[in-house]
């Protein structure tokens, strides 16, 4: 007999946080309050909170344990110690500085590597980063694969870089207008996709021969490293820690997000192998973060945050980790739901357009979508879509773009795969009734960054976002 075997989480559970369950009635009346807007919902309404993967991970024993050995010095703190230290050991780079999320080291980085008029290509932005960088006169310039921008296009490394885009910009510009190429392993924007071995060696080396920088954005670069465990020639047998260090030897430096692949609650850093820039760096990290020895963190976090960083790379965890979310889109795909192929490292996303065809996008379907799974099952999404793009500047209308998601982002840890099979059986309900879903209508709209406070109603004249009962087909 063939038996297919499974696995399970790597890990037992020593302390547990209970979930609250509410009846539909009341996550109806929850939802209203919220304006149908998945941002502004309680979390303590919510069942299983699918929103972001950022902070929300559940520290291991051995994490709380070194909470209380923290030392809290104001300089020379054994924590910073043990936190440089796990840098080194684990990603390579000579010279850490700690920041208190990865926004702070990105704001360091931009401010001291960018002059007025420069460029900054990557592998698609990501919204702070591409922030500070413009925020020092620097343009964006998108370098990744065309492939990247299409949902339904299954490629094993759809985060890479198209060398003859950076190439191109480099003839365009001259190397002394670029800075650094800002490279993200995995590319959350893509949907969480890796970036090949193979092509982050091919973009240092043409880098190198201008001497161009490559900063990697690491956030999930563990992640990454699974992936090519995975799928590229000659990794299969390496460790994930052997592959990582491999990686990040194809780079300058890093701005690092403590909150995703270091697997704690708060925290980032900035590393790099040049001494000068790790000398500016220094100087600004006192005028941002704090002293260079806690940058914004507590000394138990620095002790939280090295554990976390060695634990990542255990191959187990990873394994599970990319298994889980998979767990998730395998079932959602073998059910013939439209999900962004193929499947990340961090997030499911369902297609909108695809999964409400009957809605145009004014109606917002993404947003509508979300907010029925919530009713639905008390499951919390994100609208990745028309509410996310905003306006127009210069004419005021929408911007149009060209996805419309619903990410389903999975926290590191925290969530078994019997939460996933819920979550999945909710989306298969709401497939089955889709028809009745009905769209929405912008009733609040701040200013700026409308996704986070904006508020709804839905657009059919019961009121209901799904009219179960009356199985009315919602045409708009
Ligand atoms: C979260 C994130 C950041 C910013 O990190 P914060 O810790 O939230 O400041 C930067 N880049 C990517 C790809 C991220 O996902």
């Amino acid at each position: 007999m063939n038996i297919k075997r499974r696995t399970a989480e790597p890990y037992k559970i020593k302390s547990v946080e209970t979930l609250s369950m509410l009846s539909r009635t009341e996550r109806e009346e929850s939802l209203k309050r919220a304006g149908f807007n998945t941002f502004l919902i309680d979390s303590q309404d919510v069942y299983i909170d699918l929103l972001t993967d950022s902070g929300t991970t559940a520290m291991s024993d051995a994490q709380w344990g070194a909470l209380m050995t923290g030392d809290e010095a104001y300089a020379g703190s054994k924590s910073w110690k043990q936190l440089e230290q796990a840098v080194r050991d684990v990603y390579g780079y000579e010279y850490v500085l700690p920041t208190h999320q990865g926004r702070g080291a990105e704001n360091i980085l931009s401010q001291l590597k960018i002059k007025e008029g420069d460029f900054v290509p990557g592998n698609m932005y990501f919204t702070t980063t591409r922030a500070h960088q413009e925020m020092n006169g620097a343009t964006f310039v998108d370098i990744i694969i065309d492939e990247a921008h299409d949902p339904s296009i299954n490629l094993p490394f759809k985060g890479n870089v198209d060398l003859t885009k950076l190439q191109a910009l480099i003839d365009r510009v001259g190397a002394n207008k670029i800075p650094y190429v800002c490279l993200a392993v995995t590319v959350n924007l893509a949907g969480g996709q890796p970036v090949s071995m193979q092509n982050m060696k091919d973009v240092y080396e043409l880098c190198q021969s201008y001497s161009i920088d490559v900063m990697l954005d690491a956030t999930r670069c563990v992640e990454n490293a699974y992936f090519i465990k995975e799928r590229e020639d000659g990794y299969g047998d390496r460790t994930i820690a052997s592959i990582l260090k491999e990686m990040l030897s194809y780079s300058d430096g890093c701005t690092m997000s403590g909150k995703k692949d270091c697997l704690v609650n708060i925290g980032g850093f900035l590393a790099m192998n040049d001494e000068e820039l790790y000398i500016r760096s220094r100087e600004l990290v006192v005028v941002y973060e704090g002293m260079p020895s806690y940058g914004g963190m507590a000394g138990r976090d620095m002790e939280a945050m090295a554990i976390g960083i060695r634990e990542a790379v255990d191959d187990h965890y990873i394994e599970h980790r990319i298994g889980q979310v998979r767990h998730l889109g395998q079932q959602l795909l073998d059910a013939g739901i439209p999900i962004v192929q193929p499947i990340g490292g961090h997030a499911v996303f369902l297609d909108a357009k695809a999964f409400l065809p009957h809605l145009a996008q004014e109606k917002f379907p993404a947003q509508a979508l979300a907010a029925a799974l919530y009713v639905d099952s008390g499951v919390r999404s994100m609208e990745r879509g028309i509410v996310s793009a905003g306006r127009d500047i210069q004419t005021g209308e929408h911007i149009k773009p060209n996805l419309e998601l619903v990410r389903l982002t999975i926290p590191r840890r925290v969530y078994t795969n019997n939460h996933m099979d819920v979550v999945v059986d909710s989306i298969l309900s709401l497939y089955e009734k889709r028809d009745w879903i009905c769209g929405l209508k912008m009733v609040y709209e701040p200013p700026t960054l409308r996704f986070f406070n904006a508020r709804f109603a839905p657009l059919a004249e019961s009121g209901k976002l799904i009219d179960e009962e009356n199985k009315v087909k919602q045409i708009s």
